[in-house]
């Protein structure tokens, strides 16, 4: 059994680490504190092609799969957890027109989406359908007059949903059917009838906009649909059964972030004469860290090769999902206690990556439906 990255992906690490300090991190505290977006870093993470990982190159995608994915979101979330955010909800646009999309669908969205420095997002959730996708309401009625389909509906808590130019929404085109009327349609920016609404003030993630988006009479062309016609439901699980190895990247990524700003601190600050690194109670609680991240990692890594090697995997992104996302809250409120009074100021970065963190255990699936996923499949049911 050969754990180990291939010359190219730690080459690709090498280059998301770089990337992460030298463009992340020194904007991290201010997006945070002036809840702004960073457009100017996306287009540069398009240009250096992290937009378009596991696309292939003919749509101007940078190749890999979600081995590549977790690496450099993982490496974005040690510095700043927005923009691994950002990119992570941004590929799932791309990676579905891709495995879903028609041949003109393809040519006419990948290149934008991958290289072109344009934002895409990914739109289930509504006000009554949150872990239950199979309520939602918004509304898709086809004309045939003009073969098109008109949307009714909002959505709510869309990451990037202000900014996106190119969104994947989910809409129901057999009301009362639930999960087995829902379609997925192709939605650009500047349709008629589609704008977003609030962007909401949030506890953290203050670099990503969560936006409502609200659908009055938006005529989409049916060539818009996204696969099948009432097929909508599948392609949103696959969507997030892949995405959830994307937040088992930040997880992993925000905890080492949180253990490598930790250790630093424990060698420098003194009390009682001696580094706090000499306080036992203190370096259990650096023991705990590091071994429940190192697990995490190998079940966020897990996940990924089965995806990339074609194996089954909803369990496995579960699994990872699951448990790098409590381990996220887990490490980060105690590199918050190991900085004390300081790890409670803004002045430090720690109680950011404590407000982040909490997140993975909500988007994507809360842990709640994380455990039903998993005991499911354990039980067989
Ligand atoms: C910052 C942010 C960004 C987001 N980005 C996106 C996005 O880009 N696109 C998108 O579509 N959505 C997005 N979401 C929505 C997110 O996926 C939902 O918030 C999440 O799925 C939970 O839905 P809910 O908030 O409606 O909670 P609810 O479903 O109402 O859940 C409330 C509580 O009940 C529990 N619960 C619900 N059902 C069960 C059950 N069967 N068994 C046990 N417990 C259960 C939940 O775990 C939770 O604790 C985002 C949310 C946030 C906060």
């Amino acid at each position: 059994m050969d754990h180990s990255f291939t010359k190219e992906q730690e080459a690709l690490r090498k280059l998301a680490r770089q990337f992460a300090e030298n463009e992340l991190e020194p904007v991290a505290a201010e997006i945070d504190e002036q809840h702004v977006f960073p457009m100017e870093n996306f287009k540069k993470m398009a240009a250096l092609g992290f937009t378009g990982i596991g696309v292939p190159e003919e749509y101007g995608g940078s190749g890999g799969g979600a081995i590549e994915e977790v690496i450099v979101v993982e490496e974005f979330a040690k510095k700043c957890m927005s923009s691994a955010a950002t990119l992570s909800i941004h590929l799932i646009g791309p990676h579905i027109i891709h495995q879903f999309g028609t041949q003109e669908q393809k040519e006419k969205y990948l290149p934008r989406l991958t290289k072109g420095g344009e934002v895409g997002a990914f739109a289930l959730t509504e006000p009554g359908a949150g872990s239950d996708a199979g309520a939602v309401q918004t509304t898709a009625t086809y004309d045939p007059e003009t073969d098109e389909y008109i949307l009714n509906g909002t959505k709510c808590f869309i990451t990037g949903g202000s900014r996106a130019t190119i969104l994947v929404i989910f809409a129901s085109t057999m009301p009362g059917k639930g999960t087995r009327g829902l379609t997925a349609f192709i939605v650009e920016r500047g349709m008629e009838g589609f704008s977003h609404g609030k962007i909401e003030n949030k506890m953290g993630l203050h670099g990503s906009e969560t936006a409502e988006l609200v659908f009055e009479d938006c005529r989409v062309p049916a060539k818009n649909i996204l696969g099948e016609k009432n097929k909508g439901f599948k392609i949103a699980m696959m969507a997030l059964d892949s995405a959830r190895i994307g937040t088992g990247a930040q997880g992993i990524g925000i905890a080492q972030g949180a253990i490598d700003l930790s250790v630093k601190y424990m060698h420098e600050r003194v009390q009682f004469g001696k580094p706090i690194a000499e306080l036992q109670g203190l370096q259990w609680y650096i023991a705990d860290m590091a071994t429940k991240t190192e697990a995490a990692k190998w079940l966020v890594y897990n996940a990924a090769w089965k995806h990339d090697s074609g194996q089954p995997y909803t369990l496995e992104s579960a699994m990872c999902k699951y448990n790098a996302s409590e381990n996220a809250r887990f490490v980060t409120n105690l590199a918050l206690q190991i900085h004390g009074g300081y790890g409670y100021m803004k002045d430090y970065p720690l109680e950011r990556m404590y407000r982040d963190a909490k997140l993975t255990e909500i988007y994507e699936g809360t842990s709640e439906i994380h455990k039903l996923v998993i005991s499911r499949a354990v039980l067989n049911k």
